[in-house]
């Protein structure tokens, strides 16, 4: 499930500096189906949801919305959307119009390989989160620079 989740997470592209929004849009492509973020409060997820839920998706029949707490630090609702974005990679969704994952805890089979994913997408992304040339380096000397990163295969 692991291997799974990481095989899943190496076919993503990742480029400097590395978001949140990258992925989702790049699953969104390769999904066809539009996912929406929708930061609420945590006290929202708790009344519309109920207390032990942190993140939901619902996949709607023309898009998927994400649902995730913004009053927790920036680095655990990247957690959470790499979860809901989990499901929707490994096809987690019934296939009826409407269906809704919550993660609420990993008791099944398809949270624990959800939790895998979002785990290994934040280990690979951590890689990339910072510029490789920062922005004092200009002109010439970033021209050569960046063609010698290229040139060795690297992504900025
Ligand atoms: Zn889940």
């Amino acid at each position: 499930m692991e291997e799974k989740a990481r095989r899943a997470v190496s076919r993503l592209q990742f480029t400097r500096p590395w978001t949140i929004a990258q992925a989702v849009e790049e699953i969104s492509a390769k999904g066809g189906k539009p996912i929406k973020l929708r930061p609420v409060s945590g006290e929202k997820i708790i009344d519309d949801f109920g207390p032990e839920v942190s993140s939901v998706c619902i996949s709607w029949k023309l898009e998927y919305i994400i649902v995730y707490s913004n009053d927790t630090p920036v680095p655990l609702q990247e957690v959470s959307i790499g979860h809901e974005l989990g499901h929707i990679v490994f096809g987690h969704f019934s296939k009826s119009d409407t269906s809704m994952l919550f993660k609420c805890g990993f008791h099944d089979d398809h949270e624990r390989e959800a939790e895998w994913f979002a785990t290994h997408l934040m280990a690979r992304a951590d890689d990339y989160r910072t510029e490789l040339l920062p922005s004092s380096i200009t002109g010439r000397k970033r021209r050569i620079l960046t063609k010698f990163v290229k040139d060795l295969g690297w992504s900025m």
